[in-house]
């Protein structure tokens, strides 16, 4: 059975201090929930990780990275790889996150590579697509998505895919307030898993957990995550506050 996942992404966002404090209150807050078949992840800045995944070892909160390296090692000054992570206890990284392809030029064909050595080095993958605005009002979103993950995915293994979670978040509803609608949610999740079937196998599709992203918060999560295909959320804004994060465990 494919997981639940509510994952927040914090960006560059809260101290060592702050990461402490909404650790400690995440953890009282969802301590007596029953989280069965859900996970649930926090991906604090680089800085924050290994504090993170100490405390939040034994717990049911998972810590993930927002980005990683392509190469093994070597000569990238301010970079972080792949060992690095797993040598601190972080068993998972976001990769293609919008924010990384817009001003980090990073492309579908980078992505593969940090998609490779990512698994080579036993992480899992939260990997996020989405179309911009220009891409949906034109009707080439599907095409958009497509691509994208083709080109970055689809030379796995089936084996691979184990360590796959699929994020889709619509460019334009990550941090404007304007989500899609559950519907257009539904409309993309069913349309990717269809992909995955069609390259794969229908147990692999069937299998992958398929997160929505941009612009969820308590206000709408529950409508959002009720859908067929929709498996959970990554969520920005709202992830950054333990109660309003709580509240939208609690509506998967
Ligand atoms: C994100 O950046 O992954 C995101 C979904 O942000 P927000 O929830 O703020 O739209």
């Amino acid at each position: 059975m494919r997981s639940k996942i509510v994952a927040g992404n914090w960006k560059m966002n809260k101290t060592y201090q702050e990461t402490k404090a909404f650790i400690k209150e995440l953890k009282k807050s969802i301590k007596d929930l029953e989280l069965e078949n859900t996970r649930v992840f926090i991906s604090p800045t680089f800085v924050n990780l290994q504090k993170a995944s100490k405390k939040t070892k034994d717990t049911k909160i998972e810590v993930a990275a927002q980005n990683m390296h392509q190469a093994e090692n070597g000569a990238f000054t301010g970079e972080i790889s792949a060992k690095m992570l797993k040598s601190i206890y972080v068993d998972t990284v976001i990769l293609g996150h919008s924010e990384r392809r817009e001003y980090f030029g990073e492309t579908n064909e980078l992505l593969a590579q940090k998609v490779d050595t990512a698994l080579k080095n036993n992480l899992e993958i939260i990997f996020c697509f989405g179309e911009v605005l220009g891409d949906r009002k034109s009707g080439n979103h599907f095409k958009v998505v497509e691509e994208q993950i083709k080109k970055a995915l689809f030379h796995l293994n089936s084996d691979d895919w184990k360590n796959i979670i699929l994020a889709y978040e619509p460019v334009w509803a990550i941090g404007t307030g304007e989500t899609a609608s559950p519907e257009q949610a539904q409309e993309m999740h069913a349309f990717i898993r269809e992909l995955v079937a069609e390259r794969y196998i229908s147990d692999i599709a069937e299998e992958v957990s398929i997160l929505y992203g941009g612009s969820v918060k308590p206000a709408n999560a529950k409508e959002i995550f009720s859908k067929e295909d929709v498996d959970g959320g990554l969520i920005g804004g709202a992830a950054l506050n333990a109660q309003d994060f709580t509240a939208l465990i609690k509506a998967i």
